[in-house]
């Protein structure tokens, strides 16, 4: 990659997060907004102009050469818009064009979020020198990203690697997205927690019902707690393993909250590797925790916007 800075957005349902950052991945500069994501779609651009415009007033800026922006998804990166489903107020929306619009015309490319993270691990992180890898965040939802044969795999819409809506159960729960028995549905923090207090765990005195409080008892060896944390890697494990059937990774990264419980889901995970990734060239596959930190999703759209190439004519910009 070269030295030249880019800008680099990563739009949440809670935070927009902007930075400049150079070409070693380094952050030089970040501003923030809340994401007011139960407001009009009006407002919600506002609050990334003005992300945007604090970056802008910066001396680094008139070295900036392109926006990156990581946003929570559905993206349409070919159509340019973004969907996100936390904040209603963006259905179609056009981010790339008033994006740009903000940025005093830079050019943007767009990507979801599971793939600025896959971005971002690949060149720093635990993925980095692994030329076929699947990079995953397991936290409130599962997401995830690809990169193939040395490149990030996005997807014409920019929505590759969605590993947390496989089916890994036919006949399994309904899924938000409406299919079932996704891996989102057995695997995410809500349904590691929800599952445990449906099998009879009950919170400490605090009342932490959360997953990490799962994870916590998992450790202390509550029985239902460790099942609860063996299913949701039961889970990874078979999307894991399909992945690595279809287009053979060598290495799937696990990060957010649920891939920071440690050994209360990676023992089990590798495990069930074994159960379902059976055929020869799979049997290498390894699994690994996420590095990248909170900045994950920025500097993942640096990345992004770094390694641009030119879109063929009819594209957007
Ligand atoms: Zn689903």
């Amino acid at each position: 990659m070269h030295t030249d800075l880019v800008a680099a957005l990563d739009i949440g349902g809670t935070k927009i997060a902007g930075a400049l950052v150079d070409g070693h991945g380094r952050i030089l500069l970040r501003a923030q907004r809340p994401t007011p994501a139960k407001e009009d779609g009006g407002t919600v651009m506002r609050a990334v102009e003005d992300v945007i415009g604090e970056l802008a007033v910066s001396p680094l800026w008139s070295r900036a050469t392109a926006l990156g922006i990581g946003s929570a998804g559905p993206v349409d990166a070919s159509a340019g818009t973004v969907s996100p489903v936390n904040v209603p107020g963006w259905r179609g929306y056009p981010l790339v064009e008033r994006a740009s619009e903000a940025a005093g015309g830079l050019p943007v490319e767009l990507i979801g979020d599971g793939v600025a993270i896959t971005a971002a691990e690949h060149w720093q992180g635990a993925a980095r020198g692994h030329d076929n890898a699947l990079c995953m965040v397991v936290s409130t939802g599962v997401g995830g990203g690809l990169v193939l044969n040395g490149q990030l795999h996005a997807g014409p819409t920019g929505n590759a690697g969605h590993i947390g809506h496989i089916s890994v159960d036919l006949d399994g729960d309904l899924c938000p997205c409406g299919s079932r028995g996704c891996v989102e549905r057995i695997a995410s923090g809500p349904n590691i927690a929800r599952r445990a207090l449906e099998e009879g765990w009950r919170p400490g005195p605090g009342g932490d019902a959360s997953a990490a409080a799962v994870a916590e008892a998992a450790r202390a060896g509550d029985p239902v707690a460790v099942a609860s944390f063996e299913r949701a890697a039961q889970a990874l494990a078979a999307g894991i393993a399909a992945t690595a059937t279809l287009v053979e990774i060598d290495i799937a990264v696990i990060g957010g909250g649920v891939g920071k419980a440690g050994d209360v889901l990676f023992a089990p995970l590798r495990r069930a590797l074994d159960d379902y990734a059976t055929l020869s060239f799979v049997r290498r596959l390894t699994v690994a925790p996420a590095l990248m930190g909170t900045d994950a999703g920025l500097v993942g759209a640096a990345a992004a916007a770094l390694t641009r190439r030119p879109r063929t004519a009819g594209a957007h910009v």
